[in-house]
Parts: structure tokens; C-alpha cells; sequence
């Protein structure tokens, strides 16, 4: 593919989900993983393409690291222990935290309660006894849609984040006061919510029995996109280009 085709960077701002991506054609990442994933199929040279693969990476760290004004070749032990520190402080922040809380929740209600299967069994079994087939067969598909969208976002929410935190507040040398890293981050940590509380209201509707948890998760992220709001105050107005274009 010509390199012009490509949209520079885009794989900064988005949430990754390839499938659902109406850019993928245009994407530098999504074209050299599948490259890399149909030579894997091809041909047995594992080492060749995991090496091409760290120079790819090598090059994209560069470009990072060049855009925050990083000099990665004089990266000495003090500049190295402040980038530690801020790390550490992001994802520790009180933001950074409430997101991992809500992962932590709801991955235990997906995991230790069996929740959805004795719900999907339910339904699968008025399927099999012909009883309500449109209604069983269409609650089915909304709750694997659902859940695959919550546990899509799950602790992307945290890690984006902590990278908004950690890049906040912007460099006017190097960006813009709108169009920079931590919006970037925090619209896709915003989009992850937002998709998230779509998705629970629709487990809602579903799931009767599961109303008290449901409603507190959703409280819990209406707040946390409040806060979000609160901290970057300019994020409304921040747009990813091509997406939102
Ligand atoms: S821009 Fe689209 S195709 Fe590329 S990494 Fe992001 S989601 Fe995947």
C-alpha cells in the first residue's frame, strides 16, 4: 500500500477496536498486523517478522517520544526516575482509581456470578421450546452485543486515563491547548464510558433480577464522566480528526 494512503497517527486516538474501525483500510497498524498475521500463516519464519515487527515499534516510539520533546538517547537516571513518578502518580489518581474500581466490580460480576449464562440459558431454552423465538432469540444477540462492549472497555477506561492524567497539562511548545495527548486519551476514556452505560442500560432492560447493581455501576460512570468533564474542561470542544471530522 502507498504510505500516503495512510492517515497519519490515527492509531493515537482510537479505542483500538479494529472490527468495528471504518478506517482500518487506511490504518498503518491494522495493515502491518495483518501482514505480519497472514506471513505467520504463510510461512514458518517466526523470528524474521517478530523482529520486523520490534523495529516497527522501535520506529513509533521515536515518533512519540520526538512529538513530547523526548530524547530518548539522553534519557539519564533522573529524567528516567521523573517519568517513573508520573506514571506512578497517574495511575494512581483519584480518576485513574475509580475507573479500576469499576473494572474490579464488574469483572467480578461477570466472573464469580454466572449471571448472563443462567439468564442466557433461560433464554435458550424458550428458544428450544418454541416459546417467544423473536423475543428469546433477539434479547440473546442484545446481551452478547452488551457484554462485549463493556468487557471491550472495561480497563481501557483506567489505562486512558491515566495516560490523559499523566500528559495533563499540555505543552504549549510542542501542542495545541485543545487538539493534544490528554484530550486525546480522555475522549477515548469518555467513549468507553459512554458506550459502557449504552450497553448496562441495555443489560437493564434484560435483566430484571439485576437491577440494584446495574443501576449502581451506571451512577458510578455518569459520576466518573462528570469528574472527567470536570478535570479537563476543554475536552467537549476537542475533536479526533477523521472521526469526528
Ligand atoms: S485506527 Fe482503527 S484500524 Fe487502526 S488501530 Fe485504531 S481501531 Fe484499529
Amino acid at each position: 500500500m502507498d504510505d500516503k494512503q495512510f492517515i497519519s497517527g490515527i492509531y493515537n486516538y482510537c479505542d483500538r477496536w479494529c472490527q468495528k474501525c471504518d478506517f482500518s483500510d487506511r490504518c498503518e497498524i491494522y495493515f502491518e498486523e495483518r501482514k505480519h498475521y497472514n506471513a505467520l500463516e504463510n510461512k514458518d519464519d517466526f523470528l524474521a517478522i517478530v523482529s520486523q515487527n520490534l523495529n516497527k515499534v522501535k520506529e513509533m516510539l521515536i515518533q512519540m517520544a520526538q512529538e513530547r520533546g523526548i530524547d530518548l538517547d539522553d534519557l539519564d537516571d533522573e529524567a528516567y526516575v521523573k517519568h517513573q513518578q508520573k506514571n506512578k502518580e497517574a495511575r494512581t489518581h483519584d480518576l485513574s482509581q475509580n475507573a479500576m474500581d469499576y473494572a474490579n466490580q464488574t469483572q467480578n460480576w461477570f466472573q464469580e456470578n454466572d449471571h448472563l449464562e443462567v439468564y442466557k440459558q433461560g433464554f435458550e431454552n424458550s428458544i428450544e421450546l418454541g416459546i417467544d423465538l423473536d423475543e428469546s432469540d433477539r434479547a440473546l444477540r442484545l446481551m452478547d452485543e452488551a457484554s462485549n462492549i463493556i468487557k471491550w472497555y472495561l480497563y481501557q477506561i483506567h489505562i486512558k486515563l491515566s495516560s490523559a492524567i499523566r500528559n495533563y497539562p499540555h505543552d504549549p511548545q510542542f501542542e495545541d491547548e485543545v487538539q493534544n495527548m490528554h484530550h486525546s486519551s480522555a475522549k477515548i476514556a469518555m467513549i468507553g464510558i459512554e458506550s459502557s452505560m449504552k450497553a448496562w442500560h441495555t443489560l437493564l432492560e434484560l435483566l430484571g433480577d439485576e437491577e440494584d447493581f446495574i443501576l449502581h455501576i451506571i451512577i458510578q460512570l455518569q459520576h466518573l464522566k462528570t469528574r472527567i468533564h470536570k478535570k479537563f474542561p476543554l475536552l467537549k470542544t476537542y475533536k479526533r480528526p477523521f472521526f469526528e471530522d
